[in-house]
């Protein structure tokens, strides 16, 4: 999935990561012959990185960026007390994850951006949301679920 460079730093070996709109880290290393991103070597190459995209396979596969904090927690919700937009298609604030907590029956997940997936989520298989995503999140059955809402910590 494309996403946007908000900004860069260096890890402890001195190598430059591309800080995504998503919370991820993507190393931008410059290894000839292997890699060639010459502009990382310099501020100004680096700046005129900032707003384009790189590919997140970390957004691809769901995985939550591992410094995240738990900003909220939302009520329990039913097939029948469950927000229509949730339904409908929804998308999470600009920086924020959320993790589905399912308690009881199942639910459909449906990610309708970059492609139409469809996944499965259960008590004994929670799920993730990316930020920027259209989801939708369907009810088979009965079914009591709340959802955690994670951001970087302040
Ligand atoms: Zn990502």
């Amino acid at each position: 999935m494309d996403r946007l460079i908000s900004g860069f730093h260096q890890d402890e070996q001195g190598d430059w990561v591309a800080e995504l709109s998503c919370l991820h880290g993507q190393h931008v290393r410059h290894r000839p012959p292997f890699t060639n991103r010459p502009w990382t070597s310099s501020e100004e190459g680096r700046n005129s990185m900032l707003g384009s995209s790189l590919n997140c396979v970390c957004c691809d596969r769901l995985e939550m960026p591992g410094s995240l904090s738990m900003i909220k927690q939302t009520m329990h919700f039913t097939e029948s007390t469950m927000p229509k937009y949730l339904i409908q298609g929804h998308m999470l604030e600009k920086g924020c994850w959320a993790k589905i907590v399912v308690l009881e029956g199942a639910l459909g997940y449906s990610r309708l951006s970059p492609a139409n997936e469809k996944r499965h989520i259960d008590s004994s298989h929670p799920d993730t949301i990316a930020p920027n995503q259209v989801i939708s999140l369907k009810p088979e059955g009965p079914v009591l679920f709340y959802l955690e809402l994670y951001t970087l910590p302040v």
